[in-house]
């Protein structure tokens, strides 16, 4: 058995993520008790009946009592409120650490009610599925997948190399990443394709009254990829784009440009231009599959419903 990287940690919010950081750190041995905390009844009810976490308790400040590192798992809009509960109870020497999917907008809100001699390392595992709740998360989410550290200039070299460690021991590769620019690469690889898949679903959606349920009955390999994407949390999502909204609208600005440049290509008949553009696409695509950031199966070999 592995040293435990911390002796206790709190989960804060028991959804996907914080449940599958608890069976990841359960499978490695990571965190001698993990506390954990949900808003809901329902959720901590749950929790207790699927033994998530080694404790439940009924308040954030009861399961942040004590801890050595504190994790938030709520969706970014919720952050600063959370942590403003928790401030008061924080152990001298504790970290604070968060899930949240933008940094800026969580560096802001959660900074000014991290407590005097406590450390504030905010953190993005680029990993999830459309799923959401407790009974989502699985031990190897993070196996293999990027987890982000956002370490303010001034943050503890001890409490980043710990929660590196913790991150390393779930299975993640780790780097670290200016918050500015971690926002704008998400908005790029993550934000914006997701409010395109949503709006391409709700199109589809529309166009079904017209041909009854044939978008349905012959979706093809594209648009049940777009559908999956389109099913992922709408609380969450609302909150990335309430919350990066620079880099999401500047992506998306350019985005609009391109589609134009594509859909004036097809009006004149420019097939040149089309090949050109699907070549140079294509070959990203097999960037990522030779990075190991996806498979070459076919239907993204996502027979599993996991992303
Ligand atoms: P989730 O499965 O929906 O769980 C969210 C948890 O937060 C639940 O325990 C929920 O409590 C709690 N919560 C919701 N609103 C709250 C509020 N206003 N105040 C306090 N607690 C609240 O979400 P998740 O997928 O684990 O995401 C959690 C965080 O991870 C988010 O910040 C997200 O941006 C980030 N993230 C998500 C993914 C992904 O793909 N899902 C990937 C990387 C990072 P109840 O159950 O009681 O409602």
């Amino acid at each position: 058995m592995t040293q435990p990287v911390y002796q206790r940690v709190a989960l804060i919010g028991l959804g996907l993520i914080a449940s599958s950081m608890f069976w990841a750190m359960k499978r490695g041995g990571l965190a001698a008790e993990v506390t954990g905390f949900a808003r809901s009844a329902e959720t901590r009810d749950t929790a207790r009946r699927i033994g998530l976490c080694d404790r439940v308790c009924d308040s954030a400040a009861e399961a942040a009592e004590g801890a050595d590192l504190v994790v938030l798992c709520v969706p970014v809009g919720a952050m600063g409120k959370v942590m403003q509960e928790i401030g008061p109870v924080l152990k001298p020497g504790a970290t604070v650490s968060d899930v949240g999917s933008v940094k800026r907008h969580v560096i802001d809100a959660v900074s000014p009610h991290i407590p005097e001699g406590v450390h504030f390392v905010p953190a993005h595992p680029l990993a999830g599925t459309e799923h959401s709740g407790p009974e989502a998360g699985f031990a190897e989410l993070y196996d293999n997948r990027w987890c982000l550290l956002v370490p303010t200039p001034d943050a503890d070299p001890q409490a980043v190399a710990d929660l590196r460690a913790l991150w390393e021991g779930m299975g993640a590769n780790v780097e670290e990443m200016d918050a500015d620019h971690h926002d704008l690469v998400l908005a790029v690889t993550s934000h914006a394709p997701h409010l395109i898949a949503y709006t391409m679903v709700g199109v589809a959606d529309d166009l079904r009254r017209v041909t009854d349920s044939e978008v349905i009955k012959y979706s093809a390999a594209g648009f049940r990829d777009f559908t999956r994407i389109a099913a992922s949390d709408p609380t969450m999502w609302r909150d990335v784009f309430l919350t990066n909204k620079d880099a999401t609208l500047e992506i998306l600005g350019r985005f609009t440009e391109e589609l134009f440049a594509l859909q004036r290509a097809i009006r004149t008949g420019d097939g040149d231009q089309l090949f050109d553009y699907f070549t140079r696409t294509r070959a990203i695509r097999r960037g990522i599959i030779e990075a190991g950031q996806d498979t070459a199966a076919p239907n993204f070999g996502r027979g599993n419903g996991k992303a």
